[in-house]
């Protein structure tokens, strides 16, 4: 069994679990005094530690050593999404995060119907630490939401590449197999995207790209883009 890892803000000697970690370590896993844990404050590092106090509302850790973690990418990916119906974006941000992406930017464009408010965008969060968990991963990926497809394409300025999975391109405009350096991803919603749209992405300096002759759902898109980009930048396997 894998020692369990929790988010802190900060790592201090003796490091506290509070909120929803010490409800997840408390109530949960039934955690207590001598059990031995991972801390991450998502910096990158991995701090052992064992649990040497409990009080009401909060777990008291001592900390036993550090290491940076193995587990982060090393090239760094960015997935804009569009906002998904139902539960569908959850489902894409936590499958993005087991996959290694390091920042996701959900967006609303001209055909996608489902609205995001300050509540789905904590919940998205929350879904992105607790995959991130799950998958030992030092970082939880920073989720962010933009109102419109222009402000997503512009969170991407400065990657090394920037692809639109494009579901009426033909062909793609280059070729992921060779791709190397930092990527950014775009991928709609159920609604698609509309040829103005590719249009301002290419203009943003994206390159279309073809998932293939079938329309995949969107869901399915995002996840099939990211493994391919990640297995081409050496992250999987
Ligand atoms: N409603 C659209 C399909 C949208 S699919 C239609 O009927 O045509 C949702 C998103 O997944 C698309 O915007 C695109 O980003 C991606 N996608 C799905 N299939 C794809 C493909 N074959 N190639 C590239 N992107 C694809």
């Amino acid at each position: 069994m894998t020692v369990r890892h929790f988010f802190v803000r900060s790592i201090s000697p003796e490091t506290a679990l509070t909120g929803e970690e010490y409800a997840h370590a408390k109530n949960v896993l039934r955690l207590g005094v001598g059990d031995e844990i991972v801390l991450l404050d998502g910096s990158g590092r991995e701090y052992d530690a064992v649990v040497c106090r409990a009080e009401k509302g909060a777990l008291f850790c001592h900390v036993t050593g550090s290491r940076p973690s193995d587990k982060e990418p090393r090239t760094r990916v960015r997935l804009l999404i569009g906002a998904l119906k139902g539960d569908k974006t959850e489902f894409a941000v936590q499958k993005a995060t087991e996959l290694g992406v390091a920042e996701i930017g959900v967006f609303c464009s001209r055909y996608s119907s489902a609205y995001m408010n300050e509540n789905k965008l904590e919940r998205l969060q929350k879904v992105a630490r607790e995959a991130a968990k799950q998958c030992l991963r030092a970082c939880a990926p920073a989720v962010t939401y933009h109102a419109d497809l222009a402000s997503a394409l512009a969170s991407c300025e400065g990657y090394a590449n920037k692809l639109f999975a494009c579901e009426f391109a033909e062909k793609s405009d280059v070729s992921l197999a060779s791709l190397k350096a930092d990527t950014a991803l775009a991928v709609g919603s159920e609604g698609g995207f509309t040829e103005e749209e590719f249009a301002a992405a290419r203009a943003a300096g994206f390159a279309g790209v073809t998932l293939g002759r079938r329309i995949l759902r969107a869901e399915t898109a995002a996840i099939a883009l990211t493994s391919v980009v990640m297995f081409a930048l050496g992250e999987l396997g």
